[in-house]
């Protein structure tokens, strides 16, 4: 979830993709369900249970596989939000991990602790938590939304527990959480200091970094128009094999949508890295990352390890 206003964000979602069509096509053609005859199947590395804004109707367990199965989407990742600055409600590991034993082939549990926890045992005892999830299930850690900078002892104490049980972290970054400057050179020095760990990127810090010439104020915005070159992402794929991009919510929709001829160069040179999702969170939401990759052209093998192939290979699924 990139913002704590919804609809401002509904809003900026919006203006970003002036000119396209938000509505998957078979909702226009007046099919109720908006599923789609194209496209998919779909991993969506992406979405969440229970309460997340305040305002906003719970999705139960039933309900978000019933999307699914409206939409294509095979697999669910479903990310816990624990850190205050998540979201109006947490959402905890525990509920995403029961929710998988209910549909354990369609539902993909991550786990994820605040870094400013209490624990006891110092980095042992932070991997006794973080294991005990794994032997519950949990196949990553994430959604990481906390507020601190992205490189912090504290974060860092985690990607170490993470890394020792092989767990992707999927992380959120904007100007409040999981923060960075322009360039991000933090999270860059994050990928230098575990080279061997896949790390996730998401939110709209991350997304804006598409683009060169950025402000501090654009990492926590939804900037538009054409991309402009010497974007850090670009550098950050190509010197670090461990950066993966989960293509999520309105920072991800709002990165495909800025430049249409940019992504999809953009999405062919790092197909074998990104990753489809839509962090749908509340009954109704409109999800525009469906008709936004149907809308490119894209060579069928390259939408194949986005939709669903990169995901089952990072997180040991059936495809
Ligand atoms: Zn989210």
């Amino acid at each position: 979830m990139g913002s704590s206003a919804c609809s401002r964000r509904q809003f900026l979602i919006r203006s970003a993709l002036t000119g396209l069509a938000l509505e998957p096509a078979a909702a226009r053609a007046g099919d109720p369900s908006g599923a789609r005859s194209t496209g998919g199947p779909y991993i969506d590395v992406h979405t969440h249970i229970g309460r997340t804004w305040n305002g906003d109707q719970p999705v139960s367990a039933e309900s978000l596989v019933k999307w699914m199965d409206e939409h294509r989407v095979a697999k669910a990742v479903v990310l816990p939000l624990v850190s205050p600055e998540s979201s109006s409600y947490l959402n905890l590991t525990e509920r995403a991990i029961e929710a998988a034993r209910r549909f354990p082939d369609r539902l993909v549990p991550f786990c994820c602790i605040d870094p400013r926890t209490s624990y006891g045992g110092g980095r042992a005892g932070l991997g006794a938590m973080v294991k005990e999830y794994v032997d519950q299930g949990a196949k990553g850690f994430g959604e990481h939304k906390a507020g601190l900078p992205i490189g912090h002892p504290k974060m860092r104490a985690l990607y170490e527990v993470c890394e020792d049980l092989r767990l992707p972290v999927l992380f959120h970054m904007d100007n409040l959480r999981g923060t960075d400057v322009p360039g991000l050179p933090g999270l860059e020095s994050v990928l230098k200091a575990f080279p061997g760990h896949p790390f996730i990127g998401h939110g709209p810090g991350f997304w804006a970094s598409i683009s060169g010439e950025l402000t501090a104020r654009d990492l926590g915005g939804y900037p538009r128009g054409p991309v402009k070159a010497g974007g850090a992402l670009d550098r950050l794929f190509d010197g670090y094999r461990n950066l993966w991009g989960d293509l999520s919510a309105g920072s991800g929709a709002g990165a495909l949508a800025r430049d249409r001829a940019f992504s999809q160069r953009f999405l062919v040179r790092r197909a074998d890295r990104l990753l489809f999702g839509t962090d749908y969170l509340k009954p109704g939401q409109q999800v525009p990352q469906f008709e936004l990759l149907a809308g490119l052209d894209l060579p069928p093998e390259v939408r194949a390890k986005i939709e669903r192939g990169n995901a089952a290979k990072l997180l040991g699924l059936e495809a």
